[in-house]
């Protein structure tokens, strides 16, 4: 067991080095690559050894054998070569070492990959092939563009936290199945129980373009009142909480989110999609325009956008909801559109600034997955709602929000101000 911890603590001491031994040319981002690209190729052929418990159903039956095969002798080999060019170039065998290890152990295993399990399905599944897939498609996404285009230039790619935010990655791509089910199970209900045909025959026939644009705003406008319920209702807050202790903001942070808040979350946004009938690829265009948006947003790329920034949410956008400091209490709900914020009066973005620090004042939310997972569930203890700091509601509010804020004075500590965003 020593040994193991001993060796898990040099992986991170190696991912997490500081900036003069990551540079180009020091055989880090090689190392690194080689260690990433192994654990890929041993997670898929994990994944596809035991297809009906840790392979997706969807996506086994997307991908050819051959394709699958030709794309995993691909990856071993770059492995080997990424990690040799680390044992070349970096004093530190490690990478380099584990990175070559973990690609002859994958090739080994995976030697004997045919078609034989392709007809194994099985009613249920852990997604560790879309796990996989998932981190590699956003990552080879965003990690170059977080690199060209930083915002926060002195923040590395293993930021502090990064293990967590990964496996709330892990938690929602292997639980993909159950959430969509949990997820699916109030609208299929309403669904059953309604009988909208003409409307949503009507609907299904609308050009996609038109169908996408209406999810996009019907979603969104959902999304902004709930959002906004998380924010101000304290019980709620303590869910939503966790999405906010992220201190860093990239890639990576917008997956930190409760299992309670997930499902909550997707089961009542999807309303409107199933609800109206909306057309199964309009729907699937959605999931995944929203998916690399949100991804976006919390990125650490430092685009202005300045004009594209009044019609679309951008990251400086939700940085500031995610902000540390007083002003970014209680603004920019809003997941598509900024000017949905400007209508019910809760937009905030300060010419040209970003927020000093992201994070809940105070720091309440304990570290670690299964702490943060009990966290909501566990004793008061004084906890503060989003909105413990006095909240200006502007004129332009319509009185919408008047519902939402009967728990404006509830915090039991009111020096303990709690940053929402
Ligand atoms: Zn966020
Ligand atoms: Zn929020």
């Amino acid at each position: 067991m020593t040994i193991i911890h001993q060796q898990h603590m040099r992986l991170r001491r190696e991912l997490e080095a500081p900036p003069a031994l990551r540079a180009f040319g020091s055989g880090w981002i090689s190392g690194t690559l080689s260690v990433a690209l192994g654990l890929a190729c041993l997670g898929l052929v994990f994944a596809y050894r035991f297809p009906g418990l840790l392979a997706s159903n969807e996506l086994l039956g997307t991908i050819p054998v051959g394709a699958l095969r030709l794309g995993l002798v691909l990856a071993f080999i770059s492995a080997f070569m990424l990690a040799v060019i680390s044992l070349l170039l970096r004093k530190d065998a490690f990478l380099g070492t584990l990175g070559i290890s973990i690609a002859l152990a994958s090739s080994i295993i995976g030697g004997t990959l045919d078609g034989s399990w392709l007809p194994n399905y099985t009613p249920i599944y852990f997604g560790l092939d879309f796990f996989i897939l998932n981190v590699i498609f956003t990552g080879l996404l965003f990690i170059p563009l977080e690199t060209l285009f930083p915002k926060h230039h002195e923040q590395p790619l293993f930021r502090s936290e990064w293990r967590e935010d990964m496996f709330y990655y892990l938690v929602s791509s292997m639980l993909v199945q159950v959430l969509s089910w949990i997820s699916l199970g109030p609208a299929k209900a309403m669904l059953a129980n309604t009988n909208w045909d003409e409307l949503r025959n009507g609907i299904a026939a609308l050009p996609i373009t038109v169908q996408v644009l209406a999810i996009v705003f019907l979603t969104d406008l959902v999304q902004y009142w709930l959002h906004r319920a998380f924010h101000r209702i304290p019980f709620l807050w303590r869910f939503h909480a966790v999405h906010h202790s992220a201190k860093s903001m990239d890639w990576m942070a917008g997956a930190r989110m409760h299992f309670v808040e997930v499902c909550i979350l997707r089961g009542t946004t999807v309303l409107p999609m199933i609800l109206l009938g909306f057309s199964t690829t309009a729907v699937y265009i959605y999931i995944f325009m929203v998916y690399l948006w949100s991804t976006f947003i919390h990125a650490n790329i430092g685009w202005r956008l300045r004009g594209i920034d009044q019609f679309l949410v951008v990251p400086r956008f939700h940085h500031w909801h995610h902000g540390i400091e007083e002003e970014a209490i209680d603004v920019n709900f809003a997941i598509h559109f900024p000017w949905l914020d400007r209508l019910f009066g809760t937009y905030h973005m300060p010419e040209a600034r970003w927020p000093e620090g992201y994070g809940v004042a105070n720091h309440p939310v304990p570290n670690g997955y299964a702490a943060q997972f009990m966290y909501p569930f566990s004793k008061s203890d004084g906890v503060v709602t989003s909105n413990s700091t006095p909240f200006v509601q502007p004129a332009n509010d319509l009185g919408l929000n008047n519902a939402l804020q009967g728990n404006r004075d509830v915090s039991p500590m009111p020096n303990e101000s709690a940053k929402d965003s």
